[in-house]
């Protein structure tokens, strides 16, 4: 869906940092992915891969290490305050659609599983983030 413009974005945000810092070399690299963010990750880290490549060639920047970590998602119960991590493989796509461009739909297709209410936060799992490491600043 919107993978290239992601990757882009992190490998932006990884020249900026670079420059910032004064160095060409980036020695790791991590992207925490929600699962509720609808990517796909084979055409995230291929893309990803891709720029990579670009920005080596022609900002003489190298990323030594990255990886694509997968935050589990949370939710918790505001009746009973269960918290607990749905199933989302096991949801319909068009579900996970739906609470990606209206996250509040997720009141609709979800309920707690200890008391049944409608009513909870979504409290992980819809996150992107980039935390970069240079040599030895950190
Ligand atoms: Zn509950």
């Amino acid at each position: 869906m919107h993978e290239w413009a992601l990757a882009e974005a992190i490998v932006k945000l990884i020249e900026n940092s670079a420059v910032e810092n004064r160095t060409n070399r980036v020695d790791y690299v991590e992207i925490t992915l929600g699962e509720l963010q609808q990517v796909d990750e084979e055409i995230l880290l291929y893309a990803f891969n891709e720029l990579l490549t670009i920005l080596k060639n022609e900002k003489n920047i190298e990323v030594v290490k990255y990886q694509l970590v997968k935050e589990r998602a949370e939710f918790k119960c505001n009746r009973c305050s269960f918290i607990w991590s749905p199933d989302v493989s096991a949801m319909p796509a068009n579900e996970l659609e739906m609470i990606h461009f209206i996250p509040e739909t997720v009141h609709s297709f979800i309920s707690c599983p200890r008391c049944g209410s409608h009513d909870f936060e979504i409290i992980r799992g819809r996150d992107l983030s980039v935390r970069l490491t240079h040599g030895t600043k950190v």
